[in-house]
């Protein structure tokens, strides 16, 4: 046998995954089908989400490292760090609704440098003695039982590596998952394509802030994203999200040439564009099975985000190291698996259809909505779950308002579950 541990993906999870199997005495060998870690990629937000309890754990941001208090993860990194004070919905007519902490003196998340992030991961790993084929794409493979073969493909060869554990730890997309029959009970949902532009000259946005524009006037199906970039203050990056029926490039030239916001990107430049595309399933909830554990993004309902892959390769570190004592450690991960990641609770879709915006209510509906959220502050999250509950949660104070002004807006909020009869 050639390795006794054998990780496909250079990315957060896998990378992390190799450095704790590497500090325990593991022999372990990364896979990774990008030539060198110089370059990121994929598209990313890149930011750290410090809400309490995000992913069963609180991420504090110490010098030079991070600290992960309820696991006492630490990772180091000495990259730069862009605070985001704010965080926007923008409605149609631009009524918005604020998430903020301590009315915009505190961060709610911070931008981060990933590109520079995993280089230093990688150079530590190497350090550790993790072993890496670079430029080297995982094919498919074998559980044997008392083996993990692994198919790959190198310089146009093919060779089989074998192991005793193997960590899939590929993104989102689990193409080597459904080859190792992991994706067998999980529902695709959807594609999306993602592209995202660094540019300069964009007017009207506050610096150090997260906006998102809902409506049909945005010409998206989903919020249009202007956020930080790490190039400093005026300096945006506008994050696109489209299918394959409507392409993030149409959506792109449509929200900056005709939308409302077309006007604040008169003379902004595009510096860079990058892009990605997403093949989301349901989560896994099983993500171990004989001799095989899928971790991260490509286990996950979307995205685990960058800290959720290094706890997830943490405990998958630990959790191959108890299987190979004997001992049930791939049991003990799924458990975690299971309790930690909001997209597994058994009611997250029910509540995150329930907190549906865009498509059941038309542009002058949301102007409605939002209007009546103006003047709070609500609390600066980032999580995809708590932040829509926040907004209904602040509608609704003014439900008597809206069934008495609006009935057929009032009409949707029950038939949505938002509102009671
Ligand atoms: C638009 C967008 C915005 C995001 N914003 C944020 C954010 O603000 N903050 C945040 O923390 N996260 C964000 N994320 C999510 C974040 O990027 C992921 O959750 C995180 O990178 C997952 O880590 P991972 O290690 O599971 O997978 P990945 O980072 O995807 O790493 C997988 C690695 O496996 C390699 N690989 C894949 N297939 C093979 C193969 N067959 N053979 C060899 N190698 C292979 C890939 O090249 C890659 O290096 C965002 C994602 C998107 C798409």
């Amino acid at each position: 046998m050639n390795h006794e541990c054998i990780i496909i993906g250079a990315g957060p999870a896998g990378l992390m995954a190799a450095l704790k199997l590497a500090e325990a005495g593991v022999r372990v060998l990364v896979i990774e089908q990008k030539i060198n870690m110089d370059k990121l990629n994929r598209a990313c937000s890149m930011q750290f989400i410090i809400d309490d309890d995000y992913e069963d754990d609180v991420l504090k941001l110490e010098d030079g490292k991070l600290v992960f208090t309820k696991s006492g993860l630490e990772v180091p990194y000495d990259g730069k760090l862009v605070p985001v004070y704010n965080k926007y919905y923008h409605s149609p007519k631009d009524h918005v609704i604020r998430f903020t902490r301590e009315s915009g003196k505190a961060p709610l998340s911070y931008k981060f440098d990933k590109q520079h992030f995993l280089k230093s991961l990688y150079d530590l790993c190497a350090e550790k003695g993790v072993s890496f084929m670079m430029g080297t794409l995982v094919m498919g493979g074998k559980d044997l039982g008392d083996e993990v073969q692994v198919r790959v493909m190198h310089d146009r060869e093919q060779s089989t590596l074998s192991c005793r554990k193997l960590i899939i730890a590929e993104g989102v997309n689990a193409v080597v998952s459904g080859k190792f029959g992991m994706n067998r009970d999980r529902k695709s949902a959807a594609t999306a394509y993602c592209l995202k532009y660094l540019m300069e000259g964009i007017t009207g946005v506050e610096n150090n802030s997260w906006n998102l524009y809902y409506g049909e006037c945005y010409r998206s199906k989903t919020a249009c994203i202007i956020g930080p970039s790490l190039e400093g203050d005026g300096i945006f990056e506008v994050t696109i999200t489209g299918s394959p029926e409507l392409m993030p490039k149409k959506i792109f030239e449509e929200f900056t040439t005709k939308s409302p916001m077309a006007p604040n990107f008169r003379n902004a430049k595009l510096i860079k564009k990058s892009g990605c595309s997403v093949k989301s399933y349901l989560s896994m909830m099983n993500p171990c099975r004989g001799n095989v554990i899928c971790i991260g993004d490509c286990a996950a309902m979307i995205e685990v985000e960058t800290q959720g892959g290094f706890l997830c390769g943490d405990r998958a570190a630990k959790a191959v190291i108890a299987e190979m004592e004997g001992k049930n450690g791939f049991d003990e991960y799924t458990k975690w698996w299971q309790d930690s990641f909001e997209f597994n609770q058994p009611d997250h879709m029910i509540v995150s259809q329930g907190y549906a915006l865009a498509f059941v209510y038309t542009d002058d509906e949301l102007d409605y909505l939002f209007s009546l959220c103006e003047g709070h502050e609500l609390h600066g999250t980032y999580s995809q779950y708590l932040t829509p509950k926040l907004i209904w949660d602040c509608i609704r104070l003014s439900s008597a308002k809206i069934r008495e002004e609006r009935p057929e807006i009032y009409a949707k909020m029950v038939k949505m579950g938002q509102a009671e009869q």
